[in-house]
C-alpha cells in the first residue's frame, strides 16, 4: 500500500495544519504557500483519485460536495466568492496527487491569473 498523502497526514494530524472544515467526506486546510489572501485546498477524504478528471468520473457526487465545500470556505472566510482551480498533471504545476481544490478568494485585482 502506498504511502498516505501530505494531505491525509494534516488531516490525521501527524504533521500541523489548520483544518477549517471538515465533513464525514470532505475537508480544507490553509495553503502553506498562499498565492492569494484567502487560500485554502478542499480535498476529499478519499485518497481514490488523483485528479478532478478521475473524480467527475468516479464519483460525481463527491465533485459536488467538493464544491459545496468550496462555497463554505468562501462564505466564512471571503465574500461568498471565490476561484476555484484544479491542477491537473505535473506540467501544470500538480504536485500532491490526493485530488484537491484550490479555493482563492479575497483578490485585490481582478485578474485571470496571480
Ligand atoms: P498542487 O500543486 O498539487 O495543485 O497543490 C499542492 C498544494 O499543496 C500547493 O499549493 C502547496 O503549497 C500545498 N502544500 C504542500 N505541502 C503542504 C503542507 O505540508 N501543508 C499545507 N497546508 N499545504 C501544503
Amino acid at each position: 500500500m502506498s504511502e498516505p498523502s501530505i494531505f491525509t497526514r494534516i488531516l490525521d494530524g501527524e504533521i500541523p495544519g489548520e483544518i477549517l472544515l471538515e465533513t464525514d467526506d470532505v475537508f480544507a486546510i490553509r495553503d502553506i504557500n498562499p498565492q492569494a489572501p484567502l487560500h485554502v485546498l478542499v480535498i476529499p477524504k478519499s485518497e481514490q483519485f488523483r485528479d478532478v478528471t478521475e473524480l467527475a468520473a468516479g464519483d460525481p457526487a463527491l465533485l459536488a460536495k467538493l464544491v459545496a465545500a468550496a462555497k463554505r470556505i468562501a462564505d466564512d472566510h471571503a465574500n461568498g466568492e471565490y476561484r476555484l482551480i484544479f491542477n491537473n498533471g505535473a506540467s501544470v504545476a500538480q504536485s500532491v496527487f490526493h485530488v484537491h481544490a484550490h479555493v482563492l478568494g479575497n483578490l485585490e485585482e481582478n485578474k485571470l491569473v496571480g
